[in-house]
Formats: structure tokens, C-alpha cells, sequence
């Protein structure tokens, strides 16, 4: 109890805290004791201090325990104060896009600087120096590029990836079989619209045509491959695809992937989900599992229930259940069926919570109505 001895006296108290604040040391201490007002010298006299010693002892324990909080005090404000300019000069460091991060060389009408493409967090003056300093980088730029590419994986894409009939305006079912792309435009026409414009057709004995732009309906095979082909000419990613499908039901595997390539390179994304499925099996390609994920993942991003539905699959074979659970939402919410049902086994497994399952449920069946109308309704019910 060291302390007690300069425990008593308001202004003396007032000195050791100051003292606390700078350095504290016995040999201090004892001379801030020996400045002690006349007031503190019973303390000297052991029979005199009897009388008293029960309330310095008191006094003291208060006084020990004020300066432990205040010294407790200043540590928190000191390491507050340290780790705030820590932490706020990190990410200007990070985010200092005016000097390359290898060299330091500030930028200035000579010399441009260049993000790194997959972080976006740093600049560089050239190759040279992004070369020389990616060893450093390496880490931090793997770890902000999958957070970036997250970012994109995991948006909730506005429509499914047929996207909306181009006459009624409303969203394609997810159903293949409740829309056609006709050869002439390469236009996704739903059922609906199409069996308006035949029931006008015959109701007024007209030739029929294509509802969308007009063009005569092929008569044979060989016209809608005419059609096709025309637009496969124009670097149409829909008939593209098309044309991939039939070189797939043909047997030619490798020229299926060919035009796939081509119309997913220009984001058709059910061209990335062939191909997805090619690399996956090695079919017109070599197995790449690397590969499959891509084309797997951007098919997903284009908006592919499909495609988030084997997403789903693959991050719950590898135990990332989190992962798993939001790409069954993101399908579910598009209207896939499937995803729901897995989403409800999830639910039922502890897996998701009521509520998030709740609003699942309710996007699914928002999804699946708005692909509804009596013109389709009827085309269903007709044809
Ligand atoms: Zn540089
Ligand atoms: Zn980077
Ligand atoms: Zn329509
Ligand atoms: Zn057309």
C-alpha cells in the first residue's frame, strides 16, 4: 500500500494524479509525500495516527482506486487515439491513387498511372512496378478481387435471363416451352402473344407472319435455317446460341461450343450455362473445372436460375453452406421451383430463418405471377 502514504489533502491528491499522468516513480512519490501540507503530519506519529488511521486508510483505498480508473482512463484515450490514426491513415495509403504504390512516383502530365485491374486498390506507373511489387500486393489483391467479385455474384439479378417478351412487355417464364424465339429476329416471343397474333391471322385470313417484325413465317426447315443463319451473320448472341443447340442435337460437339463462345462472349448467359455443362463434362471440350465455375458463375450473374441452382450445389458439396443458402435465395427469389424446395429443406434444417424463408417465399410467387396473364393463360389453356 504504497500509495497510502501520500493519501491525504485534496491538493495533494490533485498532484498525484498529475504525476500518474507523466511518470510515476517511487522516488517521486516520496517527494510529492514530503510536500505534504501540516495538515498529513499525525501520520508521522504512530500513537497519534491510531485515532485516524481507520479513515486515511479509507481515504486511501478511494484515492488508489480513482487513480487505477484514471490511469485505466488515459490507456483506452491513448490507444483510441493511436489505433484511430492507425486505422483512418490505412486506407489513405491503400486508396492513394496519386503515386504508384511500387515506386512512390507521383502522377502528372508525364506519367499516368494504372489500377490494378483485379483490386482497384492501387496504382502503378508501369508493368516494371506492378511486376516488382506483386509479390507484396498478392495477398491483399486475391482477398479485395474475390470480395469484388462477390459483390457481383451475389446481386439479386432484376429478371431472369430470357428476360421480357418484347410485345406484352412482361417477363418470359422460366418454362422454355411457354415462349419461342422466333428465327427471322431472334425475338423471344411469348405464348401468349403469339397465339394472339395467329388467332388475328386466321380470324382475318391473313399470311402469317412473325409477330414481332413482320417477316413471313418459314415455310420449311430450310428457311428458318436461312433465317438463322442470317442472324448467326449478324453476331446475333441468340441465334448464336440457337445454332450451338442444334450443332449439339446434330452431334457436333466441338462447333456447339464454338458458337456458344461466341454469344457468350457477347453475355448471352445461357450460352455461359452450355457451356458451364461442356467443361463440367468434358463434352466438345476438355474437362476444366476452373472453367466450368466461370461460365457457371456468369450464367448466374446474366440471371440463370439454373445456373445458381448448380452454384448452390457446388458450395454445399464444399461445406460453404452460407454461400450456398444465398444463391438458392437469389433462384428461389427468380422463380425457380427447385431452389425453393431446397430452400424449404434448409429452413426445415435449421439452415434459414423463418423470416428469410417468409420473404423467399413471397419473391418466389411475385416471380412466378408476373409472368402471368389471361393472353398466356388462354394460349395455355388453346394450345
Ligand atoms: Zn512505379
Ligand atoms: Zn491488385
Ligand atoms: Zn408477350
Ligand atoms: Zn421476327
Amino acid at each position: 500500500m504504497t500509495c497510502q502514504k501520500q493519501s491525504t489533502g485534496s491538493k495533494r491528491h490533485a498532484a498525484t494524479w498529475r504525476q500518474v499522468g507523466h511518470t510515476w516513480r517511487a522516488g517521486q512519490h516520496a517527494a510529492i509525500a514530503s510536500k505534504k501540507p501540516a495538515t498529513s503530519q499525525p501520520h508521522r506519529n504512530k500513537k497519534e495516527a491510531n485515532s485516524n488511521s481507520k479513515k486515511i486508510m479509507m481515504l486511501s483505498i478511494f484515492e488508489l482506486v480513482s487513480l487505477c480508473l484514471t490511469l485505466y482512463i488515459l490507456k483506452k484515450q491513448y490507444y483510441y487515439y493511436y489505433y484511430s490514426v492507425e486505422v483512418s491513415s490505412e486506407p489513405e495509403a491503400i486508396n492513394d491513387d496519386t503515386c504508384c504504390a511500387s515506386c512512390g512516383i507521383a502522377a502528372n502530365d508525364d506519367i499516368k498511372l494504372k489500377k490494378c485491374n483485379a483490386c482497384h486498390l492501387v496504382k502503378y506507373c508501369g508493368v516494371k512496378c506492378q511486376r516488382e511489387h506483386r509479390s507484396k500486393h498478392k495477398r491483399e489483391c486475391k482477398k479485395r478481387a474475390a470480395e469484388l467479385r462477390d459483390e457481383i455474384l451475389f446481386k439479386q439479378p432484376e429478371s431472369n435471363h430470357h428476360g421480357e417478351c418484347p410485345i406484352c412487355c412482361l417477363p418470359l417464364a422460366l418454362d422454355a416451352k411457354k415462349s419461342a424465339m422466333m428465327t427471322c429476329c431472334s425475338k423471344t416471343i411469348c405464348n401468349g402473344c403469339d397465339y394472339a397474333n395467329s388467332t388475328r391471322e386466321i380470324e382475318e385470313n391473313l399470311g402469317q407472319k412473325c409477330p414481332f417484325c413482320r417477316h413471313p413465317t418459314p415455310k420449311n426447315q430450310e428457311e428458318t435455317v436461312k433465317n438463322l443463319m442470317r442472324r448467326v451473320e449478324a453476331n446475333d448472341p441468340n441465334a448464336l446460341r440457337q445454332l450451338g443447340n442444334r450443332r449439339l442435337k446434330e452431334g457436333n460437339h466441338e462447333s456447339a461450343v464454338e458458337y456458344w463462345i461466341n454469344a457468350a462472349e457477347l453475355g448471352d448467359a445461357g450460352a455461359h450455362y452450355h457451356l458451364h455443362v461442356a467443361y463440367r463434362d468434358g463434352v466438345g471440350v476438355e474437362k476444366d473445372m476452373k472453367k466450368s465455375i466461370y461460365h457457371v458463375e456468369q450464367a448466374a450473374i446474366g440471371g440463370h436460375p439454373e445456373a445458381r441452382h448448380n452454384l448452390a450445389y457446388e458450395e454445399y458439396r464444399n461445406g460453404r453452406i452460407e454461400r450456398a443458402v444465398k444463391h438458392l435465395t437469389i433462384a428461389a427469389n427468380l422463380g425457380l421451383d427447385e431452389a425453393l424446395r431446397m430452400l424449404r429443406e434448409c429452413y426445415k434444417g435449421g439452415r434459414v430463418t423463418k423470416e428469410d424463408f417468409a420473404a423467399a417465399l413471397r419473391a418466389h410467387k411475385a416471380a412466378v405471377d408476373a409472368t402471368k396473364s389471361p393472353q398466356r393463360e388462354e394460349a395455355e389453356a388453346k394450345w
